[in-house]
């Protein structure tokens, strides 16, 4: 052993040098540790929270109720129950749309499979609760959601617009029967 290994070993250098970085860093660094909940986290981009449902500009809801991002949703945590919009006729809706957030793994898969851009990954991310229960949103919870956090919204669409102007005109005038359109 030479004289350096055997010093070493003798005093404890190393010991003594390891307390060393200890006492110099919980006198003089800067503290790191963020003290939540007092301070909120500054969230990276593309984080991927508690999924929201979205509206137009004219807060009619996106959501047209076809189910595909329940059958994108590895977790099965998504329920949708579709109907006809009462307020728009031949327009679909989700009567009923069911989160179960215990589940979700926030995978962001039924984000990327809804054809009208009608769901969002928010930054929420505080839902600790002592009632798990609560933890299942319904659809009117995930636009309340939405509507923090994505005040800026899309434009309804004008095709929209039209189809219903065409289906009061209908109305107005009468829709086709079959026995009419053989007549012609
Ligand atoms: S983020 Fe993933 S796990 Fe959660 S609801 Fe969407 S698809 Fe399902
Ligand atoms: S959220 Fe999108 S994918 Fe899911 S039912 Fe509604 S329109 Fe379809």
């Amino acid at each position: 052993m030479n004289l350096v290994k055997w010093s070493k070993w003798v005093f404890f250098s190393e010991i003594v040098k390891g307390l060393g970085v200890t006492v110099k860093h919980l006198f003089f660094a800067k503290p790191v540790t963020e003290q939540y909940p007092h301070q909120k986290r500054t969230l990276p981009e593309g984080y991927r929270g508690v999924i929201v449902h979205l509206r137009y500009d004219d807060l009619t809801e996106k959501c047209v109720g076809c189910s595909l991002c329940e059958a994108a949703c590895p977790s099965h945590c998504i329920t949708v129950v579709s109907g006809e919009d009462p307020h728009m006729p031949q327009r679909r809706i989700a009567k009923e749309y069911i989160l179960d957030v215990t589940k979700c793994v926030f995978c962001g898969f039924c984000v990327q499979a809804c054809p009208v851009d009608a769901l969002a990954s928010s930054p929420e991310y505080e839902m600790a609760t002592g009632n798990k229960r609560s933890l299942i949103m319904d659809k009117e919870a995930m636009l309340a959601l939405g509507d923090r956090y994505f005040p800026v919204r899309q434009k309804r669409p004008k095709y929209l617009d039209e189809r219903l102007a065409l289906f009061k005109k209908m109305q107005r005038i009468g829709f086709p029967t079959a026995k009419q359109e053989q007549q012609a």
